[in-house]
């Protein structure tokens, strides 16, 4: 299966794009945990992306294009991967198609979450306590909030125009949102 994820912060993608990759037993590549792994490792891909993501911006899209295709171009990834996180732009997004054509093996869906937004701010203020994670500070939240609404939701219609969208309701306990997303994958593949 290959698939990808999109959703404002907090929407739950991390926690379900781990559950579906075991499911389908493919990787689960989340971009913002590569990211996170190479600034604690203080390597030159982490460097660059620090400052954006400290401000809660988007790293940009050369650098991170540049390193999904090479995470996509590894063997464990032939058989479908679930992307968490990216793309995040339209640019990544064509980008993304492009390479998966040239391969032969185009996307199957892209999974959308729906939260309100009085719930993502309770789940991201939860998140930055338990975690520490710098970029859930509440100032850092809204701003990636609005950046997610300005450059990343405009994939929602990228992808319903070619027919790839299924909207998930991420409301609700994590066993609960798995199975919708899993019952609404079971019904692309297998129409009425
Ligand atoms: P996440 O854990 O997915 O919320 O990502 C944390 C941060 O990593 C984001 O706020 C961005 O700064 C950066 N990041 C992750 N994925 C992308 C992407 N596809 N495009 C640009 N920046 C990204």
């Amino acid at each position: 299966m290959r698939l990808v994820l999109l959703g404002p912060p907090g929407a739950g993608k991390g926690t379900q794009a781990a559950r579906v990759a075991c499911r389908f037993g493919t990787p689960h590549i989340a971009t913002g945990d590569i990211f996170r792994a190479n600034v604690a490792e203080g390597t030159e891909l982490g460097r660059a992306a620090q400052e954006y993501m400290d401000r809660g911006d988007l790293v940009p899209d050369d650098v991170v294009i540049a390193m999904v295709m090479e995470r996509l171009a590894d063997r464990d990834c032939q058989a479908g991967f679930v992307l968490d996180g990216f793309p995040r732009t339209v640019n990544q997004a064509e980008a993304l198609d492009r390479s998966l054509a040239e391969q032969g093996s185009p996307l199957e869906a892209a999974l959308s979450f729906d939260v309100t937004e009085e719930e993502l701010l309770r789940r991201l203020a939860g998140r930055a306590a338990a975690q520490h994670r710098a970029d859930d500070a509440e100032q850092t939240i809204r701003h990636r909030l609005e950046v997610f609404a300005i450059k990343t939701r405009p994939l929602i219609d990228y992808y319903a125009h070619r027919g790839l969208l299924v909207p998930v309701d991420a409301i609700g306990p994590i066993e609960v949102v798995t199975k919708r997303i899993l019952v609404a994958l079971d019904g692309r593949r297998r129409p009425a």
